[in-house]
């Protein structure tokens, strides 16, 4: 029975994890199930799975966690050094899947306690890729990727072939706006880019897919997951999303990981690692698929895979002020107060002033990411205040 913390419980990677969990009874004992808001789905997962632990990251629903597992033997717990806590409880597996920076310490704290890390959470590797994976190493912690491309990556690379490997390319389906001009993406409203043609997600990721900003993330990702240099990093658009990633070798072999898109695979493929357990998502059928096709990138429309490889190529930092100024441009999108074209132009700019105010740098502790993060946040609201019009 493999023991399990999730964290981010309630959220679609949470929920699909639990699903998984379900369909293999006895396979698993859920240690600590981890949300924030949402203590009604996550009492209730906790009754389901008869967790040991409940924790809300929010202090003041505490009473209301409490009151909802009232009667069970489920402890209770709230607030971040809970969250913290139950992330570093000893078990087998710990899922990563808080949304957002907020995922990193309690990733962290999960790695620190040398627990094997299931990882969701992006922004663990964006925001603090050199200092979570030198942790990781230092720990001699297993990080298993759950991201569908960096899933497929991890079942191509042949970590005895490192050196052999010539190239990684991630596929990116291309959003809603794979086909719209660059006028017509100005007055795309959230609304719409919420709308992903192949995957479920929650609303952050499918933005940052919306823009491609998600396939920028993951090339950062991959870097830190995978010993290749940035320039062995590039994405295209494979809008069936059908081939997860390819690794190509210099003997001119290519692998890639093919599989309907439906994250229930690589979550069964994390959680079952180094083994492999059956799921009920669709089988492919590529005879009724007839094709999948294949575009590059264009840069002009979305230009935030270029951007991210660029700031992974600046410093270790570079990628933390990106992601906090996305996650400030995504928020102001939805919120209607800039343009969906804004979104990533606003990101660039923010780069380009942490450049010239000479913050570009190593992250050799969490403060440092703070700070990056923070610089991220406060540059891209001050350029929002100073030059974007809200949309109309
Ligand atoms: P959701 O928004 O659906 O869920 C987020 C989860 O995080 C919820 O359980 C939420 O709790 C919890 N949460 C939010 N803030 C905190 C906090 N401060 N402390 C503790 N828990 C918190 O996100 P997704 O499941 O879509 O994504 C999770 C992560 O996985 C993201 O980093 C995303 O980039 C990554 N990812 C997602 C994919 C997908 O298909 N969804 C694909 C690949 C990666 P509550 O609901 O109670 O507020």
């Amino acid at each position: 029975m493999k023991t399990l913390t999730i964290l981010g419980a309630t959220g679609s990677i949470g929920q699909s994890t639990l699903d998984i969990v379900r369909r293999h009874p006895g396979r698993f004992r859920i240690e600590a199930l981890v949300a924030n808001a949402n203590v009604e789905q996550l009492a209730a997962d906790a009754r389901a799975t008869n967790a040991r632990l409940a924790v809300t990251a929010d202090e003041t629903r505490y009473a209301e966690l409490r009151e909802a597992l009232a009667g069970t033997d489920i402890e209770v717990a709230a607030g971040e050094d809970a969250v913290r806590e139950a992330a570093a409880r000893e078990v087998d597996m710990v899922m990563g899947a808080i949304v957002g920076v907020a995922g990193l310490a309690p990733t962290l704290a999960a790695v620190e306690a040398g627990n094997t890390v299931a990882l969701a959470n992006k922004e663990c590797l964006v925001s603090a890729g050199e200092l979570f994976m030198r942790r990781a190493r230092e720990k001699g912690v297993n990080i298993i990727p759950v991201d569908s491309e960096h899933s497929a990556i991890f079942q191509c690379f042949e970590p005895h072939n490192a050196a052999r490997v010539e190239k990684i390319t991630l596929t990116a389906s291309g959003g809603p706006f794979r086909t719209r001009s660059l006028s017509e993406l100005h007055d795309v409203t959230p609304q719409e880019a919420l709308k992903h043609p192949n995957w479920n997600m929650g609303a952050k990721v499918t933005i940052d897919s919306a823009t491609l900003m998600n396939k920028g993330l993951e090339l950062i990702e991959a870097y830190h997951l995978y010993p290749v240099r940035a320039d062995q990093l590039e994405a295209i658009i494979h809008p069936q999303s059908i081939i997860h990633s390819l690794v190509a070798y210099e003997d001119g072999s290519v692998l890639a990981q093919l599989g309907m898109p439906d994250m229930r695979t690589p979550i069964a493929c994390a959680l079952a690692w180094p083994e492999r357990i059956e799921t009920p998502v669709e089988r492919l059928d590529l005879a009724r698929l007839g094709q999948l096709t294949f575009e590059a990138i264009d840069e002009k429309r979305f230009p935030a895979p270029a951007l991210a490889l660029s700031a992974l190529k600046r410093a270790g930092n570079a990628t933390t002020i990106l992601n906090a100024a996305n996650e400030v441009a995504v928020a102001a999108f939805l919120d209607r107060r800039i343009r969906f074209t804004d979104i990533v132009p606003l990101v660039e700019r923010v780069l380009e002033r942490a450049e010239r105010a000479g913050v570009l740098g190593h992250l050799e502790t969490l403060d440092d990411v703070w700070q990056a993060d923070a610089f991220g946040r406060d540059m891209a609201r001050e350029v929002m205040a100073r030059s974007l019009q809200p949309q109309s």
